[in-house]
C-alpha cells in the first residue's frame, strides 16, 4: 500500500478526463456550490472532443435507428446552443441529395429493427419522412427555418455541380460549432469562476488509487486527492482510466472516425456556406461543408480497441476524398488537396458481437461503480455526442448530487457560456459592437470581426490589455505576437500543440508551418518564464 504522507487534499467530486463531458459536468457542478478537482492528462479537449465534424446536430441518421429520444434531446440542445454559445455555434444550412423516390424503404425499416442493412439511397420519400420528424422534434426553442425540398431544377440553380443522377435535395439547417476545444475551455473557466474553490488541472498523470486517495502528478510535482464521489469522464479512456483506480472494467468499444481538411476554392465556392450531407454507395453517410476557409469532409466508422492507436489511415483518406466523388463528380480531390487530417475515437458503449459498428447507440448512459474496498462511488459516462454534453452532464451533476445529498441549485439550461455572455444575438447587434470595439480600439473592423468569433464578449479582456499597436504572427498575420501572448498567459496553456491545436484554428487549418510554431513556441517560453520568475518572486 502507497504511504499517504503529504496532506491530503479534500473535494467533493474529482472528475477525470476534461473533454467536453468532464468541462460539462465541471461547470454544472461548481454551479451548484460543489467543490470539484477535474484531472486531465492531456489538454481541454484534445481527446474524441478535438475530433469531431464539429456539428451540434440533431442526428438526422439515428432517426432510421429509432434514437427518437436522443434525436429529440439533440435539437433541444443545439436550438439552445444557438443562444448560450452565440459565439461559437452558428447556423448551417445543409443539403440532402436525393436520387429515387421510394429508394431506402426496407433498409430503413430494417435499421430501424437494428438488423444490418446497407442503405445506399434514400429517396425522396425517406428524407420527406426524417425532415419532417426533424422539424416535429425540433421545435422546441427553434430558431432556424424548417426543411424544404429542391427538385433538379433548383439545384441546377442553386448548386450545380452536383452529380446529375441527383433528382432533388432536402434543405434542412444544422449548428456548426466554429471552435469546439475553446467552448470545452470556457466551460471550465466559467466552472472555476462560478467555484472558486474548484479547480481544473491538465497535463496530470493519475498515479494510483489507495484507500480512497487518488495520487497525481502535474507539473509541480505530486499529489494526494480525495473526494466523495469519481467521475470518470475519460470518453474511450474510460476502461484506461478505471484500471488507475484499481477498477477492471470492459464497458467501452470505441470507433474511429477520420476528417480531412482540405483547400479546394472550386469546390468551396460551389458549397457557398452550405453542407452535404450523403449517403455513399458503402451505405455510410458522410458530410462536406466549409469550415472557415477551408473544407471539412468526413467521417469514416471503424471499430476501434486502442484509442491511443488511432489516426487516419491512407485508405481512409483515400475513401473521403473518393466520397466527394460521388456526389461532386467533376470536382476531384486530390492528396495536394488535403491539408490537414485528424481521427478520434467515439466512446461507445460496448457492443460485443454487433456486425455494423453504425448500428451501436450514440445515446449517454452512466455506469455506477465503487472504488475497490471503498463504498466511493465512481460514475462513468459512456457515450455522450459534443450537442448533448449539458444535458448529460447535467444527469451526471444530478446523479453526483445524490450522492453528496444535495439539491440542484441552479438549472444550466440557458445559462449561457464564457463569451457568449453578453453576447448580441442579433446580426445587427454584432455590427454595433464591432463597430464600438474598432472606434475605441483603434483597430480595423475586420481584425475585430476576426477577435470576436474567436472570444465573442471576452474579447474585451484582450484589447483592454492591448497597450499598443499588434504584431503580425510570422507566417500567420491572421494572429498577433499580442494575441498568442494572451492566450498563452490566461488559457491555461502548457505545450505549443495547446496553442495551435486548441487555443486557435492554426494546425486545423493547415497553417501551421515551422516558422508558425517557433514563433509560438518562442512566445510561451517567454511567457512561462515570465510566470516562473513571479512565482519565485511572491515566494
Ligand atoms: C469522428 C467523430 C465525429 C463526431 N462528430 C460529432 C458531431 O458532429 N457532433 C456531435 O455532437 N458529436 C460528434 N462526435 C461525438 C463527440 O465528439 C464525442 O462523443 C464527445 O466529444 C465525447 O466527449 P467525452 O468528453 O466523453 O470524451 P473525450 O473528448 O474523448 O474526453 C475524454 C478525455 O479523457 C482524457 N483522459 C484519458 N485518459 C486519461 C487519464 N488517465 N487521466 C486523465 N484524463 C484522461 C482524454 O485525454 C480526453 O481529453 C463525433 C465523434 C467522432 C470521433
Amino acid at each position: 500500500m502507497h504511504e499517504i504522507s503529504a496532506t491530503v487534499e479534500e473535494y467533493d467530486v474529482i472528475i477525470l478526463g476534461a473533454g467536453i463531458n468532464g468541462c460539462g459536468t465541471f461547470r454544472d457542478l461548481c454551479a451548484q456550490g460543489v467543490r470539484c478537482l477535474m484531472i486531465e492528462r492531456d489538454d481541454y479537449c484534445a481527446g474524441a472532443s478535438a475530433a469531431s465534424s464539429r456539428l451540434m446536430h440533431g442526428g438526422l441518421k439515428y432517426l432510421e435507428t429509432g434514437e427518437f429520444r436522443l434525436v429529440r434531446e439533440s435539437l433541444y440542445e443545439r436550438n439552445m446552443l444557438l443562444t448560450t454559445a452565440a459565439h461559437l455555434v452558428l447556423p448551417l444550412e445543409c443539403l440532402v441529395p436525393v436520387r429515387s423516390h421510394f429508394g431506402g424503404v426496407i433498409g430503413s425499416v430494417a435499421r430501424f429493427l437494428r438488423i444490418k442493412a446497407t442503405i445506399r439511397d434514400r429517396g425522396t420519400l425517406i428524407t420527406k419522412l426524417g425532415l419532417a420528424l426533424y422539424d416535429l422534434y425540433g421545435r422546441k426553442l427553434r430558431r432556424m427555418p424548417a426543411h424544404r425540398m429542391l427538385s433538379r431544377r433548383g439545384i441546377d440553380r442553386e448548386m450545380p455541380q452536383l452529380g446529375p443522377d441527383i433528382i432533388a435535395v432536402g434543405v434542412y439547417f444544422e449548428g456548426q460549432i466554429t471552435h469546439a476545444e475553446r467552448l470545452g475551455l470556457e466551460l471550465a473557466l466559467d466552472g472555476e469562476a462560478l467555484n472558486p474553490s474548484s479547480r481544473s488541472v491538465t497535463h496530470a498523470e493519475i498515479l494510483g488509487c489507495d484507500g480512497g486517495v487518488l495520487r497525481w502528478r502535474d507539473r509541480d510535482g505530486e499529489h494526494l486527492s480525495r473526494a466523495k464521489v469519481i467521475i470518470n469522464a475519460g470518453g474511450a479512456w474510460i476502461d484506461a482510466v478505471n484500471h488507475r483506480l484499481g477498477i477492471e472494467t470492459r464497458l467501452m468499444g470505441g470507433s474511429r472516425g477520420s476528417h480531412l481538411v482540405i483547400d479546394h476554392p472550386e469546390l468551396f465556392a460551389e458549397l457557398d456556406g452550405c453542407m452535404v450531407y450523403f449517403g455513399t454507395a458503402d451505405g455510410r453517410v458522410n458530410l462536406i461543408y466549409p469550415f472557415a476557409d477551408k473544407i471539412l469532409v468526413g467521417s469514416t466508422d471503424i471499430a476501434q480497441d486502442d484509442p491511443d492507436l488511432a489516426e487516419c489511415s491512407e485508405t481512409e483518406e483515400t475513401y473521403l476524398r473518393e466520397a466527394v466523388r460521388e456526389v461532386f463528380p467533376n470536382l476531384i480531390v486530390k492528396p495536394s488537396h488535403v491539408m490537414y487530417r485528424f481521427c478520434g475515437v467515439r466512446p461507445l458503449p460496448r457492443a460485443d458481437g454487433t456486425e455494423d459498428i453504425g448500428l451501436v447507440t450514440r445515446d449517454h448512459s452512466i455506469a455506477r461503480l465503487n472504488l475497490p474496498n471503498s463504498s466511493t462511488p465512481v460514475l462513468c459516462l459512456i457515450g455522450g455526442k459534443w450537442t448533448t454534453f449539458r444535458a448529460f452532464s447535467a444527469q451526471a451533476t444530478d446523479e453526483a448530487l445524490k450522492f453528496l445529498g444535495q439539491s440542484r441549485r441552479i438549472s444550466t439550461a440557458g445559462m449561457a457560456i464564457g463569451g457568449a455572455r453578453d453576447f448580441p444575438l442579433s446580426e445587427a447587434g454584432r455590427a454595433e459592437l464591432t463597430q464600438e470595439l474598432a472606434q475605441r480600439f483603434g483597430l480595423p473592423k475586420q481584425r475585430i470581426e476576426a477577435l470576436i468569433a474567436r472570444y465573442g464578449s471576452r474579447v474585451r479582456e484582450y484589447l483592454d490589455h492591448l497597450s499598443g499597436p499588434e504584431t503580425p504572427l510570422a507566417d500567420c498575420p491572421e494572429y498577433s505576437v499580442e494575441e498568442i501572448a494572451h492566450i498563452c498567459r490566461t488559457e491555461r496553456v502548457q505545450t505549443v500543440d495547446d496553442v495551435l491545436r486548441r487555443r486557435t484554428l492554426i494546425s486545423l487549418r493547415g497553417m501551421s508551418t515551422d516558422e508558425v510554431r517557433q514563433a509560438v513556441s518562442a512566445i510561451l517560453d517567454r511567457i512561462m518564464q515570465d510566470g516562473h520568475k513571479r512565482a519565485v518572486f511572491n515566494g
